[in-house]
């Protein structure tokens, strides 16, 4: 995927949108296995650079909430869920991610979904945007955000609770 992603970004193809990028894909002649992979893998590539140049304190981390322990004591606000350092702490990936993240600088927030996502967009309008969640919420937000250097991190495994996340991975694009 990663030769396909080279190609497509070096044509200087359109792939704003997943209906562009079909567009593309059509005229290359190719099928690729999973589109939505493919989607997020280039928006990626194309913003890695962009994404690392801007400074932490310029760019937002969102969290998803089913990536909390299933007896976290996270308090639901009006932004997310604020994680307060429960005794799951050191098995929680979303405290080490969170904790390492905002000592870089970045303002986090764990989200119940994706329209929070948008409002807390809109409201602080960051310069980048890095986000956790499933593929499927990935692309909805890749497609909402075509004018703003994103980074998208799929959970390893999905699903409304219980869910999983790459730790280095994440860490890697912070
Ligand atoms: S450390 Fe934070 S996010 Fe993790 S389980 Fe505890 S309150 Fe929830």
């Amino acid at each position: 995927m990663k030769k396909l992603t080279q190609k497509i970004i070096t044509m200087g193809a359109d792939f704003s949108t997943k209906k562009a990028l079909k567009t593309t894909l059509n005229f290359l002649g190719i099928k690729p296995e999973n589109i939505d992979k493919l989607y997020i893998e280039l928006k990626n590539s194309f913003y890695r650079d962009v994404f690392k140049r801007i400074s932490p304190k310029d760019k937002i981390l969102f969290l998803p909430q089913c990536l909390r322990k299933q007896n976290c004591k996270a308090v639901l606000t009006k932004k997310g869920f604020v994680c307060n350092g429960c005794k799951n702490k050191n098995t929680c990936k979303i405290y080490k991610i969170i904790n390492k993240a905002e000592k870089l600088g970045y303002k986090t927030f764990i989200v119940p979904g994706g329209s929070m996502v948008m409002n807390i967009i809109e409201e602080l309008k960051p310069k980048a945007v890095a986000g956790i969640a499933c593929l499927k919420e990935l692309v909805l937000a890749a497609e909402s955000l075509t004018n703003i250097p994103i980074q998208g991190i799929e959970l390893t495994k999905d699903g409304c609770v219980n869910t999983d996340v790459n730790l280095k991975q994440v860490l890697n694009i912070l």
